[in-house]
Parts: C-alpha cells; structure tokens; sequence
C-alpha cells in the first residue's frame, strides 16, 4: 500500500517521541511491503516561534493532503504567557476543525505487567480493555453561551448543549461498527433522565440499533452511574459512546486505570478523510532532551493510525503485541520502572520494539 504520514513532532518531548514511531513505521513499511512516504510539518509553540502561528498554512495544506496525521505533543511554560497573542493549543483545535475531526477515540487498556501502578486494586483492573468514542464538535462546549449583567447586581452566564440527529448518528455508527470488530459489546453513556439533548441520544441510538446493529450486545447507562462503574468494574465494558462534555471528563477519568499515561494514544477521526493520532500525554518539559521519555503511546498511536486510516488491522496489531512482548520481558522507561528494575532510554526501547516486530 502506499501511505503519505505527516509527522507533527511539537515541542518538549514531541520530537523524540515522534521520531522512534517513525522508525517503527519504517519497519512495518519493510516488513510488510508498502511504500509509506513521511513529511514533516509545524504546530504549536515551535511554529510561533519560526512563524508567528501555531498552525501554519503549510501544515495544514499538508495534513489535508496525507493519508494519516501523527502527533507528538504542544505546549510548555515557554509559551504560557497569558497575555501571548496565540497559544500552542490553538493549533491543535485549529487542526481538528480543519480536518473535521468529529470523533475521539481513546482505548484503554491495562497492561498485566504495569497493573501495579494503577491506583485501583489488581483484581479490579486486570482484563481492562475499553475503546471510548467521544463526540467532539458539538454539545455544550460549542452551543450558544453568553454573559450577561443583571438589573439587581450579579451576572447570568448561560452554555448550552445542542446535538443534531446527523452529529449523533455518525459517531454512534462508528462506535457500532467499532464493537462488531471487537467483543461485540456497546455501551451509550447520556443523562436522558434530566437533559432533553440526551432523550435525542437516546432515541437516534436506539433506533439505529434496531435498523442496523441487532446483533451487538447494547446498553445505556446514566454518565453519573458510569462514574462509578468505570472505577468498580471496569473490565465490564468493551466499546463505550458518549457526547462532548461527558466523554472529556470519563476519559479522563478513565486515563488513571492502566496507572501510566506514556502508554496511552489517542485518534480523532472525521468523515473518510486523514484521521489525527497522537499521545494522550504532553509534551513534558521536565523531562524534554533528556532521551528518557516512554515512546510507547505514540508508537501505538502509530498503529492506531495504521488501523483507522489505512485499514492495516495486522500490522497495527503486529506493533501492539511487539509493545506488549516488550512490556513482558520487563523492559522500562523511567516512568514506568519500580524499584530495582533497569531503566531504559527512549531509543533502547524503540529498538526493543523493532526487535520484537522483526
Ligand atoms: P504532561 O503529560 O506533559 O506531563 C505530566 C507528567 O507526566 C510529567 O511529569 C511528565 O514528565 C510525565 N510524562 C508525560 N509523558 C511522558 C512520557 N511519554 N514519558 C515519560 N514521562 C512522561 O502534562 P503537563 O505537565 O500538565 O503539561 C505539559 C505541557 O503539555 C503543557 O504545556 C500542556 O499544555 C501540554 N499538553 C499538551 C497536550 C497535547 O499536545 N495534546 C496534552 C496535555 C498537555
């Protein structure tokens, strides 16, 4: 097959990071037979400083264009300044509009060797395997909101939550599509009890089940019951969908089970055209240059982008079963070595990977 990735290493320790999924990338090229062609681009705080915009005409033009986008991470204390005309996140909310990202894909899995870290008991997050489908464009952090005085002194401040039938039923029939290729099992998480922009969820959901999906094993659950769920029984769940708002904050409560956040990726795909992957981590200043950090969420972001953007399941699963082999003969980065175990630089475990995918 032939690919066209842009790499958009970031700052801090984006570049490093980056550029060890790249050699991975370059394996699979070889050992699979394709052809993948890899351009470099800028965001965040490198491009204001080189151009004045943390996302620049040229970037996005080659985004548009690629097969697949690899991200490392934006940001540092180098560009905090409140008063800064552009921030690095710009970029990245710039990019997901102009690729027209809708959905975000979070797995979370917790790995048998690093369930220690965990702050959840062994017993409890061990099997964990959850692929989350947040909703990304829509809800209340884009309806109307305004501000305003009020006659007797104080203010009213208004957000509000909107979804459309067509927002709801795209994401929700990848979620589907998702959990027919996994365990064939979808969670739709909605407070349809007090929202009326869930009671729309709720139909629009139910009724593309019965139209298109009877075979998957469905469930609703109430997002303030789904807190719950996701930190007592975890292991319950294989594919879970939720709007804008409720997916930000479970998945980020969801980040805490496997117990280390370099092992985590993350992909926001839109309708056909090159999907966005990337780490969920940042890009960590207090460790940038260093060679130290994990490379191993943005080495399975590149998988996931293997998967989603160029439908190469086997591959993807090669590179995810070479981490897991990896993880298994104990090897470790800083983050995620105990006690007496050998801590390994990020190149030593990036050619760990390669040697495990040979
Ligand atoms: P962070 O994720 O960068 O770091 C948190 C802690 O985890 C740090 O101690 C860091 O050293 C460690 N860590 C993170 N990734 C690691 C890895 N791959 N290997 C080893 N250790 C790792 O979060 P933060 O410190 O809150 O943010 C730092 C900067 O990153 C900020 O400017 C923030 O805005 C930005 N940020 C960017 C993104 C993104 O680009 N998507 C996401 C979150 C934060």
């Amino acid at each position: 097959m032939d690919a066209t990735f842009v790499l958009l290493p970031g700052d801090g320790i984006g570049p490093e990071i980056v550029s060890q999924a790249r050699r991975v990338l370059e394996l699979i090229a070889t050992r699979f037979g394709h052809h993948f062609v890899f351009h470099e681009a800028m965001i965040g705080g490198c491009a204001i400083d080189a151009t004045g915009d943390p996302l620049p005409p040229q970037t996005i033009e080659l985004c548009k264009q690629s097969t697949g986008v690899l991200l490392g991470a934006v940001g540092g204390p180098r560009w905090d300044d409140p008063n800064a005309k552009t921030r690095p996140e710009a970029g990245l909310l710039r990019i997901r509009k102009e690729l027209g990202l809708f959905a975000n894909l979070r797995p979370i899995k917790a790995y048998d060797e690093l369930i220690d870290a965990s702050p959840l008991k062994r017993d409890v997050v061990q099997g964990t395997d959850i692929l989350f489908f947040r909703e990304l464009t829509g809800g209340i952090y884009f309806g109307p909101s305004s501000l305003e005085d009020l006659p007797g002194g104080g203010q009213r401040a208004t957000s509000t939550m909107v979804y459309e039938t067509r927002e709801i039923e795209r994401i929700f029939r990848m979620a589907a599509e998702a959990a027919r290729q996994r365990r064939g099992k979808l969670t739709m998480v909605d407070k349809a009890n007090v929202l009326e922009a869930s009671r729309l969820w709720r139909r629009v959901c139910a009724e593309l089940i019965e139209s298109d999906f009877p075979d998957l094993d469905y469930e609703v659950i109430l997002v303030d019951a789904m807190a719950m769920h996701l930190i007592s029984r975890p292991t319950a769940f294989d594919v879970v969908v939720t709007e804008n708002l409720f997916g930000d904050i479970l998945t980020d409560e969801a980040s805490m089970l496997p117990g280390s956040l370099g092992m985590l990726p993350s992909a926001s795909l839109g309708a056909g055209g090159p999907g966005l992957f990337e780490p969920i981590h940042g890009s960590a200043p207090d460790i940038a240059g260093k060679g130290i950090a994990n490379p191993l969420a943005t080495i399975l972001a590149a998988a996931m982008m293997l998967r989603h953007s160029c439908g190469l399941n086997e591959e993807a699963e090669a590179i995810e079963r070479a981490v897991q082999d990896v993880l298994a003969t104990g090897a470790r980065t800083a983050d995620l070595a105990r006690d007496s175990q050998k801590v390994l630089s990020t190149i030593e475990m990036t050619d760990l990977v390669l040697a495990a995918l040979q």
